[in-house]
């Protein structure tokens, strides 16, 4: 037991909160469980936390009883506000609840760094908010870890090597500025109700600064444009980028009938500081 509080399955005949299709809910209730994901997300003494979806809350209460300074929880769903409220009350003063989209959400008006994301999300809106997260106007970032439920298909996409059918523009924008290990995996059954996939619980860690110099906007633009047509060469596919993409592919140490798959971090920056400099 780690906490006082009824089992989820009690909260949620309580609460009459039968998973809806239209929310992406598939719910975690083993609080074992939860408490191995918030550990996931490393030591949270002294850290605030940012939750995603807490639904009927067993995500949260791992996150309380593992020590978190503060927990920010947002959830799209108002069915769930009396169950988590139930959760503040057991933790005076380090639960706060905001109903809404997280996707609307400024986080920097709710939280004070150091800052740790962690979520079970529906995969589309992951998917979406990960890009977000990964692509500030700013870096470093607002978070200083995230830790994500994600189809265990796209996490193997974010922490892929060079050389891989799954490694593609997910896999290089988190790669060139955190660090991604996939921490645990998760069968469909650990899920209230089940989930067709499998699942993966990703741990990312933001670097201070990126691994290696590139502008993010030109990066971002060549990573499109090469794994946008990922059989063809590069000479080919990043043709309408630049008038003397051969020569500059060749400066910068890649063979221009490379395909985009076969070139790893580094020289996708050497490529894009050499496109920066003045023809
Ligand atoms: N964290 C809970 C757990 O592990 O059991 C619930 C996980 S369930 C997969 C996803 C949760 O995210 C649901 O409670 C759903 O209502 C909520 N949700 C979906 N889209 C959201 C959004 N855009 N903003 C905030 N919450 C959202």
């Amino acid at each position: 037991m780690i906490d006082n509080l009824p089992p989820l399955r009690e909260v949620i005949r309580t609460h009459d909160l039968r998973a809806k299709k239209s929310f992406g809910q598939n719910f975690l209730l083993d609080l074992n469980l939860t408490a191995r994901i918030a550990r996931a997300a490393g030591d949270l003494r002294g850290a605030d936390v940012l939750e995603v979806g807490p639904g009927p809350g067993g995500l949260t209460r791992g996150l309380l009883a593992e020590g978190a300074r503060r927990v920010v929880a947002v959830e799209k769903d108002t069915r769930c506000l009396p169950a988590l409220a139930e959760i503040s009350a057991a933790y005076p003063g380090r639960l706060q609840v905001i109903a809404g989209d997280a996707l609307d959400l400024d986080p920097l008006a709710h939280l004070s760094p150091p800052i740790k994301v962690v979520a079970n999300l529906p995969y589309n809106v992951g998917t979406e908010l990960l890009i977000r997260w990964m692509t500030p106007a700013q870096w470093p970032p607002f978070w200083d870890s995230l830790t994500l439920m994600f189809q265990r298909e796209v996490a193997e996409r974010i922490v892929a090597r060079p050389g891989t059918k799954a490694y593609g523009r997910l896999a290089l924008m988190v790669q060139w500025r955190a660090e991604a290990r996939i921490v645990l995996s998760l069968p469909p059954e650990a899920f209230t109700p089940p989930p067709k996939v499998s699942s993966s619980v990703l741990h990312i860690t933001r670097l201070e600064r990126p691994r290696y110099p590139a502008d993010p906007a030109i990066l971002e633009r060549l990573v499109a444009a090469g794994f946008n047509q990922r059989r063809k060469m590069l000479r080919a596919a990043l043709r309408g980028l630049h008038p003397q993409i051969e020569p500059l592919l060749e400066q910068s140490g890649i063979a221009p009938t490379a395909r985009a798959e076969e070139v790893g971090l580094e020289a996708w920056c050497r490529l894009a500081r050499a496109m920066e400099r003045p023809e």
